[in-house]
């Protein structure tokens, strides 16, 4: 992951025409988790008509409570499949167990390590064999030098694909749901030659800093944001306090626009 053996920049195609770390803003966006079909066609054309380049949606949830909703599994994977064929949007989702990677991989086009399974070193070794790009999300107690370590198992294992992540890290002030550790992004640019994007929503939890912090993002250097968003945030099964809707997503892909073309 290190400059030192890979002194220029890495840009990873994440599907045919959608690249992070070539100098353009990709953002990626979409539900926390896959809830029905109406749900996800919905949110999906809205966001592609906004002008997100890919789309979001988690099937497997990693929930810190066991009893809340854990993701509709593989039928969340179908209706993302579908979503992908109405939109043209490449799908991002969450792989959590080894022996999922080998069966999920050919269904979506970007496979996500979430902050839970950052370490889970069986995790990064199976996907270092895929042939699928990786957006790999610091651990929210991981130090920058744990976290690029984890992203060099992946790279090890012969898959260079690899995407971080940065999306809160535990403080003392619970007033954020995470903090938001802007400061890694041109740190970790300076130290590898992997594209890396920002994650404002779990960062923040809250719907209101999601704009002015991914505005943050890009002009701190970020490649690309990740960002929830559904139709009807207030029915959302997961993370709605922090999804913004189409119309505040909207918004905010015209002010990035506005900013990304002025920087
Ligand atoms: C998510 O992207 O929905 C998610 C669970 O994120 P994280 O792993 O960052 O909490
Ligand atoms: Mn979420």
């Amino acid at each position: 992951a290190s400059r030192e053996v890979f002194p220029g920049t890495t840009s990873v195609e994440l599907a045919p025409g959608v690249v992070l770390g070539d100098g353009s803003l990709t953002v990626m966006a979409g539900p926390c988790a896959v809830e029905s079909r109406e749900q996800m066609l919905r949110t999906a054309r809205g966001v592609k008509a906004s002008g997100a380049r890919a789309l979001r949606g988690g099937a497997f949830k990693p929930r810190s409570n066991p009893y809340a909703f854990q993701g509709l599994g593989s039928e969340g994977i179908a209706l993302l499949m579908e979503a992908r064929r109405a939109t043209g949007l490449p799908v991002v989702t969450e792989v959590m167990a080894p022996e999922d990677v080998e069966w999920l991989a050919p269904h979506v086009d970007v496979l996500q390590v979430g902050t839970r399974n950052m370490q889970n070193y069986s995790l990064l070794k199976a996907l270092g064999s895929v042939d699928r790009p990786v957006l790999l999300k610091r651990g929210m107690a991981a130090t920058v030098d744990e976290w690029l370590q984890a992203a060099e198992y992946i790279l090890a294992g012969g898959n260079q694909r690899v995407v971080l992540c940065e999306r809160g890290i535990r403080s003392f002030d619970r007033s954020t749901r995470n903090t938001l550790d802007l400061s890694v992004v041109p740190l970790v640019k300076s130290l590898s030659h992997l594209p890396v994007v920002v994650d404002p929503s779990h960062a923040t939890g809250r719907r209101e800093l999601v704009a002015p912090m991914s505005l943050a993002a890009v002009a701190a250097g970020a490649d690309g944001l990740i960002l929830e968003v559904h139709a009807r945030p207030e029915e959302a099964l997961c993370d709605g306090p922090q999804s913004l809707d189409l119309d505040q997503f909207d918004a905010l892909m015209k002010a990035l626009s506005r900013l990304h073309g002025a920087l």
